[in-house]
């Protein structure tokens, strides 16, 4: 025929975006314990518990004594962008929020069914409820002790696609399991539950420092006292790490950690600094168990180039792998000089 041609490219309409911008986000239950956890956490809570049903896949829910929302910021919490935590861009290099895109809720938003119940004072409590798909809300009165439970139903019921790549609930729950405690180790002053299909799976007490609360949430009391942590600052940063000792070594690096501004990151180099600062100290073939804690001025690193933030972009990555392994070394130097004293003294 004639005239032009159709266009092969077509936009795609508002709702199918946002559920695919919503997939990059919200992967699988435990992004939603993640993007949660991380919102308590925000909002200054003492206290988190986390439950799931269904591998988190029938249900994921959060429950903080934060700050709450009110009314109307209720209403815009699941819209996309929306967020009380930055005003620009400008603002991620002094933010010391975990979150800043406010794109969480929205994701959850699109992906399940989404409730929020919340308070800011315990006498005044609103009820959001987002239509399925994440098109509509409504708000209503509700009664709730000052904080925030947020629950997430049927997780990609509508996308069948989507759902087919989760794996059993059991291994779900599991992920979820780590999320949380991925978040506790970084977070050892507040307090966690988690609680799989209505039994109490584990709880951590807010604990004294970051090696009670590496004790407590992966290894027994006995394993426990072989834990170290030590500390050194560099400039506009600080290290801590906590390693056991040569008696907890593993054949595996599974329970070895690495945590930048209370995101558990992937990053191998520092996870070698780990290794490297041990050296000569653990049985071949064998690894330590650990966490290196990096605490940064955000105009030093760059957040914001993954979407589930599990990369982070350092200004000077030589600096604090130097901090790590030399600290280690002069740490493990000044042990192994003090244990052969008291062995030959
Ligand atoms: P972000 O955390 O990046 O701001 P989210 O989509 O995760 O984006 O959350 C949107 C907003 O909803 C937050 O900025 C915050 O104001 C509010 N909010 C979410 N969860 C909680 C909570 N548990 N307690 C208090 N406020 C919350
Ligand atoms: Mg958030």
């Amino acid at each position: 025929g004639s005239g032009i041609p159709q266009s092969r490219i077509q936009i795609l309409p508002p709702g199918e975006a946002r559920k695919i911008a919503a997939g990059e986000v919200i992967d699988r239950p435990a992004a939603l314990v993640r993007e949660f956890i991380d919102n308590a956490i925000d909002a200054g809570a003492a206290m988190v518990e986390l439950a799931v049903e269904g591998g988190g896949i029938r249900r994921t829910e959060v429950i903080d004594d934060g700050n709450g929302m009110a009314r109307e910021d209720l209403e815009l919490c699941w819209h996309t962008h929306a967020t009380s935590k930055i005003r620009s861009v400008e603002d991620l290099s002094t933010s010391g929020t975990l979150g800043f895109r406010g794109e969480a809720l929205a994701a959850a938003a699109a992906v399940s069914n989404l409730e929020i119940v919340s308070s800011q004072d315990g006498r005044e409590a609103w009820r959001l409820e987002v239509a399925p798909g994440g098109g509509t809300a409504e708000v209503h009165p509700a009664r709730r002790s000052r904080g925030t439970t947020v629950r997430s139903l049927g997780l990609f019921d509508a996308l069948p696609a989507r759902k087919r790549f989760l794996k059993r609930e059991g291994a779900e729950a599991n992920l979820c399991r780590q999320a949380l405690i991925d978040k506790a180790l970084a977070f050892p002053e507040i307090s966690f539950r988690f609680v799989q299909d209505g039994s109490l799976k584990l709880f951590l007490p807010a604990a004294p420092d970051r090696k009670s609360r590496f004790g407590d949430a992966l290894l027994g009391r006995a394993e426990s006292a072989f834990l170290n942590e030590i500390s050194c600052a560099g400039e506009g940063f600080s290290v801590t790490v906590v390693v056991g000792g040569p008696e907890l070594f593993r054949r595996d690096r599974r329970q070895q950690y690495v945590i930048a501004n209370g995101r558990r990151i992937q990053d191998f180099s520092l996870l070698q600094a780990l290794e490297y600062g041990v050296q000569g100290w653990f049985p071949n073939g064998t690894h330590p168990i650990g966490a290196v804690f990096v605490d940064i001025d955000p105009a030093l690193a760059d957040f914001n180039i993954h979407p589930a933030k599990r990369e982070v972009r350092f200004r000077d990555p030589g600096a604090i792998h130097h901090a790590v392994t030399s600290t280690l070394s002069n740490f493990m130097h000044h042990r192994g000089v003090a244990q052969n004293r008291e062995s030959t003294g």
